[in-house]
């Protein structure tokens, strides 16, 4: 991914992060899954594990536009 992408609202340099979870007093980074939201008793939701890709977010410093990104890397794929 490109690291200097502009805001395409007031074209400021955007700076990377993530937007994180709270899950069970820790955080963990949102991932992306394919298909419709499937409520599950066990889990909350239904998802593949396999098929998620963890999700990047650019913040404009200027205007607080977000900028969501998901690029499966080997580094955030779950086996
Ligand atoms: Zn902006």
């Amino acid at each position: 991914m490109d690291e200097s992408t502009q805001c395409i609202r007031c074209h400021t340099q955007m700076e990377c992060g993530l937007i994180a979870d709270l899950t069970y007093g820790s955080y963990a980074q949102q991932h992306w899954y394919p298909g419709v939201p499937t409520p599950s008793i066990w889990t909350g939701l239904e998802v593949k594990r396999e098929q998620a890709v963890a999700v990047t977010t650019r913040r404009c410093p200027q205007c607080g536009y977000l900028e969501s990104y998901a690029i499966p890397t080997e580094l955030t794929k779950y086996k």
